[in-house]
């Protein structure tokens, strides 16, 4: 039976995956520290801080990330991160074809 051949995935939106990975994660860590805090029954708990760090470290990897890599092709201005990017706000570099797919 054959594979059918997985479209070969950009850079950029690879990239832009990879960060919102980061950024997941980074709210897993929050929301353990804050369990890790409650149970514990003490606001200063040392596991509860190392992973509030941990988090703050993943949410500016976001960041970063995004900065680095998410930007357009065209004008290699910064990208929005959030939400659907039709178009490009700087250049106004369409995102999509006549079918609506994403061709870049
Ligand atoms: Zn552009």
């Amino acid at each position: 039976m054959a594979k059918t051949p997985l479209r070969e995935e950009k850079p950029y939106r690879k990239w832009h995956r990879i960060a919102y990975y980061v950024l997941i994660l980074g709210c897993a860590l929050i929301s353990i520290s804050v369990i890790v805090s409650i149970a514990t029954g003490d606001r200063n708990n040392i596991v509860a801080n190392r992973l509030g760090y941990a988090a703050i470290v993943c949410v500016i990897l976001f960041y970063g990330i995004n900065m680095v890599k998410w930007r357009c092709p065209n004008c290699h201005k910064p990208l929005p991160l959030f939400g659907p990017v039709l178009n490009c706000r700087y250049c106004k570099r369409s995102f999509m074809d006549s079918k609506g797919n994403q061709v870049w």
